[in-house]
Protein backbone atom coordinates (compact mmCIF):
# COMPACT_ATOMS: atom_id res chain seq x y z
CA UNK A 1 0.00 0.00 0.00
CA UNK A 2 1.57 3.69 -0.76
CA UNK A 3 1.59 6.30 1.84
CA UNK A 4 -0.34 9.08 0.89
CA UNK A 5 1.33 11.78 3.84
CA UNK A 6 1.20 14.90 1.92
CA UNK A 7 -0.27 16.88 -1.14
CA UNK A 8 -3.32 14.44 -1.43
CA UNK A 9 -6.20 14.15 1.06
CA UNK A 10 -9.26 12.47 0.85
CA UNK A 11 -10.93 11.80 -2.34
CA UNK A 12 -7.81 13.41 -4.54
CA UNK A 13 -8.54 16.78 -2.57
CA UNK A 14 -5.10 19.16 -3.13
CA UNK A 15 -3.72 20.27 -0.10
CA UNK A 16 -0.17 21.21 -1.07
CA UNK A 17 3.14 20.48 -2.89
CA UNK A 18 3.05 16.80 -3.93
CA UNK A 19 4.90 14.23 -2.87
CA UNK A 20 6.83 11.08 -4.78
CA UNK A 21 5.45 8.62 -3.18
CA UNK A 22 2.27 9.71 -4.18
CA UNK A 23 1.12 7.14 -7.25
CA UNK A 24 -0.30 8.61 -9.92
CA UNK A 25 -3.59 7.02 -11.99
CA UNK A 26 -1.64 6.88 -15.42
CA UNK A 27 -4.49 5.61 -16.90
CA UNK A 28 -4.93 6.30 -21.03
CA UNK A 29 -7.27 9.45 -21.75
CA UNK A 30 -8.93 10.44 -24.44
CA UNK A 31 -6.46 13.46 -26.01
CA UNK A 32 -3.92 10.81 -25.03
CA UNK A 33 -1.64 11.67 -22.34
CA UNK A 34 -1.62 9.68 -19.28
CA UNK A 35 -3.91 10.43 -16.10
CA UNK A 36 -2.80 12.59 -13.45
CA UNK A 37 -5.20 12.39 -10.94
CA UNK A 38 -3.69 10.05 -7.86
CA UNK A 39 -4.02 6.67 -7.51
CA UNK A 40 -6.21 5.30 -4.43
CA UNK A 41 -5.68 1.68 -3.22
CA UNK A 42 -6.32 -0.03 -6.19
CA UNK A 43 -3.86 1.97 -8.36
CA UNK A 44 -6.44 3.91 -10.57
CA UNK A 45 -7.88 7.42 -9.73
CA UNK A 46 -11.52 7.79 -8.49
CA UNK A 47 -12.65 8.09 -12.36
CA UNK A 48 -10.70 4.79 -13.28
CA UNK A 49 -11.20 2.86 -10.81
CA UNK A 50 -13.79 0.78 -12.81
CA UNK A 51 -16.55 -1.19 -11.68
CA UNK A 52 -14.13 -2.86 -9.22
CA UNK A 53 -14.62 -1.04 -6.03
CA UNK A 54 -17.93 -1.81 -5.30
CA UNK A 55 -20.60 -0.35 -2.87
CA UNK A 56 -18.86 1.87 0.16
CA UNK A 57 -21.75 3.26 1.45
CA UNK A 58 -24.32 0.53 4.04
CA UNK A 59 -26.51 3.06 4.49
CA UNK A 60 -27.28 2.85 0.67
CA UNK A 61 -27.32 -0.77 0.58
CA UNK A 62 -29.90 -0.89 3.61
CA UNK A 63 -32.02 1.93 1.83
CA UNK A 64 -32.10 -0.02 -1.29
CA UNK A 65 -33.20 -3.02 0.42
CA UNK A 66 -35.96 -1.09 2.02
CA UNK A 67 -36.85 0.41 -1.23
CA UNK A 68 -37.08 -2.92 -2.51
CA UNK A 69 -39.19 -4.59 -0.33
CA UNK A 70 -41.44 -1.89 -0.16
CA UNK A 71 -41.73 -1.56 -4.17
CA UNK A 72 -42.43 -6.02 -3.62
CA UNK A 73 -45.05 -5.15 -1.45
CA UNK A 74 -46.55 -2.24 -3.39
CA UNK A 75 -47.17 -4.76 -6.41
CA UNK A 76 -48.67 -7.07 -4.16
CA UNK A 77 -51.00 -4.39 -3.36
CA UNK A 78 -51.95 -3.74 -6.83
CA UNK A 79 -52.36 -7.19 -7.54
CA UNK A 80 -54.55 -7.84 -4.90
CA UNK A 81 -56.52 -4.92 -5.61
CA UNK A 82 -57.25 -6.18 -8.96
CA UNK A 83 -58.11 -9.60 -8.41
CA UNK A 84 -60.59 -7.99 -5.59
CA UNK A 85 -61.64 -5.74 -8.73
CA UNK A 86 -62.27 -9.29 -10.59
CA UNK A 87 -64.50 -10.89 -7.63
CA UNK A 88 -66.24 -8.16 -7.25
CA UNK A 89 -67.16 -7.83 -11.02
CA UNK A 90 -67.73 -11.48 -10.97
CA UNK A 91 -69.93 -10.96 -8.15
CA UNK A 92 -72.26 -8.15 -10.13
CA UNK A 93 -72.73 -10.49 -13.15
CA UNK A 94 -74.03 -13.29 -10.91
CA UNK A 95 -76.54 -10.86 -9.33
CA UNK A 96 -77.32 -9.61 -12.79
ZN1 LIG B 1 -7.30 8.33 -13.77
Amino acid sequence: MWVMSRGVGVMGKWLGPPHDEIPRCGAKTRPGHPCGHYAMKNGRCRYHGGKSTGARNPHREIKHGLYTKEAIEDRRYVRDLIREARLLAKELEEFI
